[in-house]
C-alpha cells in the first residue's frame, strides 16, 4: 500500500527531525502534500496512527494540509491555478492551449513542521 511507505518514510523523517532536537516523543507532526502527489489523507492519517500505536508516539497528531495546483502554461508563461486531477488540462487563460502546462505546484510532499518533547 503506497499510504503505508508514504507513513513510513514521513515518520522516519520525523523522528530524526525530533531527535535533532533532542526530543523522543513526537506530538504533532505537519505534512503539506501536493493536489497531484497522489495522496490520500485519510488513509494516510490511518497508516500514520497504525504505525504509532504502542510506541512514544501514539497519539501524536498528523496535520494535513493540501497545497493547491498551480500551473504555468509553456506556450505564454501564464501562470493559473486549478483544482484536482483534470485541472492540468485546464485551458490557459492566457492563450487557450490545454497541453503543455508546467506543474510548479502540486506534486509535492513535506514534512512542514514538527513539535516534539
Ligand atoms: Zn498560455
Amino acid at each position: 500500500m503506497h499510504e503505508m511507505s508514504v507513513a513510513m518514510s514521513l515518520l522516519t523523517l520525523a523522528e530524526e527531525t525530533a531527535a535533532g532536537q533532542g526530543c523522543t516523543r513526537l506530538m504533532r507532526v505537519r505534512v503539506e502534500y501536493g493536489a497531484l502527489a497522489g495522496i490520500m489523507p485519510e488513509a494516510l492519517e490511518l497508516c500514520f496512527e497504525a504505525l504509532t500505536r504502542g510506541t512514544a508516539h501514539e497519539g501524536a497528531a498528523l496535520e494535513l494540509v493540501c497545497l493547491p495546483l498551480r500551473l504555468r502554461c509553456v506556450f505564454c508563461g501564464t501562470v493559473f491555478g486549478g483544482e484536482g486531477q483534470e485541472a492540468r488540462f485546464t485551458p490557459c487563460p492566457g492563450c487557450g492551449e490545454v497541453a503543455g502546462h508546467v506543474v510548479e505546484q502540486g506534486k509535492e510532499l513535506l514534512l512542514r513542521e514538527v513539535e516534539a518533547s
